[in-house]
Parts: structure tokens; sequence; C-alpha cells
């Protein structure tokens, strides 16, 4: 569903990068994109430094790139049913609505496995004797805070051994997205590599995806599964294909039938491939590509005024 401005807010768009899979050079593109974008405005584009969301919150690393200082911390925690034993009929319902196998009923014991419960308060909307009660469990931290060029950056980070990456990103967005702000705002949602559940969260609600990808037979394969999602989602995509030269044609002629923008290219290079590896930004260590970035961000605009924004 697409909609334009809601009661006179001016929400800012929202840009997701994303790739199928790890080591695509997804962060590379998405922290040049934010720098570019900081660093000079042109036209329609960004009138403020944009908002940065590192939503990899299993293994956060924009920050080593855009080196913030946090300076507003808050727990993530979700809501873990406890049940009141003197209460409980047993009577399964609550099993029933789980769809994570996290609360069973065995014999007249009812059960939780906090680790397998995703806090959605099912069993506790279900439960016919108000046998359950919740309590807040912490998965991790959300922090946020300047970083360069103005950038406002922020991040989660789940605790060790938590595997509830989806709520931690859905607060991280609710607790960071301005809803408000000055005309050309932009947010730039860094998501996870992979195409499950969280990278779902990431993306979801966002007004465009860039999708960056390397011309060989793995990147088209996760390209694909990455276009299906934003086909599902409703989200205009664009693609940036790095390591330009490796590989084969299969990714040039996907897009081509796909009707999917190739928005930029990045060439394999050592000189690249070194920078990055010392944490240094593309546009830090190729300046020229600032231009370049500009530039897609001025045709990802086009493409969603074009399209719509997304209804969230
Ligand atoms: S729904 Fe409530 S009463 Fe029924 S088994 Fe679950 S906790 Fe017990
Ligand atoms: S809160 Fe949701 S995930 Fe957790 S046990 Fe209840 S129904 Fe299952």
């Amino acid at each position: 569903m697409v909609a334009g401005r809601r009661g006179g807010a001016t929400p800012p768009l929202q840009i997701a990068v994303a790739s199928g899979k790890g080591g695509t050079g997804k962060t590379t593109v998405a922290t040049s994109l934010a720098l570019s974008l900081a660093q000079g405005t042109s036209g329609d584009a960004a009138s403020s430094p944009p908002t940065f969301l590192d939503c990899d919150v299993e293994g956060p690393n924009a920050h080593l790139f855009l080196a913030p200082a946090f300076e507003r911390r808050q727990d993530v925690a979700i809501q873990i049913p406890r049940v009141d034993a003197a209460k409980c009929t047993a009577c399964g319902k609550c099993a029933e609505v789980c769809q994570y196998h996290a609360i069973v009923v065995l014999g007249k014991k009812t059960l939780v496995f906090d680790q397998l419960c995703h806090g959605c308060g099912s069993c506790t909307l279900v439960c016919p004797a108000g046998a359950i009660t919740e309590e807040p469990h912490t998965i991790g931290v959300l922090e946020t805070g300047p970083a360069a060029h103005g950038i406002q950056f922020a991040r989660g980070v789940l605790d060790v051994g938590e595997p509830m990456a989806t709520p931690a990103i859905r607060q991280l967005k609710q607790w960071a997205i301005p809803t408000d702000g000055p005309a050309g705002r932009v947010v730039i949602l860094d998501a996870p590599p992979g195409t499950s559940c969280p990278v779902v969260e990431a993306v979801r609600g966002a007004d465009t995806l860039l999708l960056v990808t390397e011309p060989t037979p793995f990147g088209l394969h996760d390209l694909r599964l990455m276009v299906e999602v934003a086909a599902e989602l409703g989200i205009p995509a664009g693609v940036v294909i790095n390591r330009d030269g490796i590989g084969d044609a299969g990714v040039d002629a996907f897009c081509s039938a796909a009707g999917l923008p190739i928005l930029l290219r990045i060439p394999f290079e050592r000189a690249i491939a070194e920078g990055v590896a010392q944490g240094r930004t593309l546009v830090e260590i190729h300046p020229e590509y600032a231009p370049r970035f500009r530039a897609l961000y001025q045709q990802l605009a086009r493409q969603v005024k074009h399209h719509g924004r997304i209804c969230r």
C-alpha cells in the first residue's frame, strides 16, 4: 500500500540496503551512501544529514566506518509469559496458538521455554483462565548518537546467545526512526545478511530497496531471493553490482529481464578491498564516488515518486 503525507507530518524517506548474503559489500555501500548524502545536498537530495540504522543486531559493524559517539541507550526487552499453576486448567489453548512451540502442556503442567518465546502475547490473550501474566526479559540494547558528518547513528546489539533478532530490529526502528522532520530527510537501514525474518523486519516499510550483489552465480542466486522479498512487500528496488569485473554476465541478464535498474557498479579493485579492511569507506578511498552515490539517491527518489510512498 502506498501513501503520501500523514496529518501534515513529513515522514523521512526510508532506503533499505540489503543483500541475500554476507560479504557482498552491503555495509560499504550503505555507509558510503550515508556519508555522500551528509557531505552535500543538491536538488531535492537530503536537506539534513541522514539517520543511519545498523539493523544487523547479531553482528553490527557499521560503527567501524561511521565512528558514532553513543549518547543514549535503552534496553531491548520482550514480554515472556509466566503461568500461575493455581489458575491453569491445562486446557492447552496457549500451546495451540503458539507458532513457536514455546509453551507446552504436559499432563497438568504448562511449561514455557524462554529461549523459543518471541514475546508475541498470543498465549496471554487466549488463556480463558487468566492464568498467564508477562514479565520483561532483556535481550539486548539499543544505542544512538552522532556520527561522522552529522549522521545520526543508531544500532541494536543482541546479548550473546539471544536468538531473537526480529523483535530487536522492530524496536530499533520504532525507537530511532524520526516520524517527522525537514523535507528530504533520509533514513538508511543497513539490513542483516540473508533473506529470513530479521531481513524482512529490517526492510518492511522502506520506501525503496537497494540490493547489493556481486556478478557471480552465488550473487545471482541471493539477488533472486531478495527480489522475491521486495516483490512480496511491494517495495521498488534497484541494484548495486560490487566487485564488477569478476564472474559472469548472469546478474546483468537477470536485471535486464526483471526490469531492475543497475544504479552503480563498483569495480573489483585491490585498493578498495584493502581500504575497507582498514575500516575506510568507499568514498574515503575514492572521493569521486560521493557524487555517484548522490546521483544514485536521486534515481531512488524518482523511483519512489513514481511508485508512491509506503504506508507504514
Ligand atoms: S491457556 Fe491458560 S489455562 Fe489453558 S493451559 Fe494455557 S495457561 Fe493453562
Ligand atoms: S508469547 Fe507468543 S511466542 Fe511466547 S509462548 Fe506465548 S504465544 Fe508463544
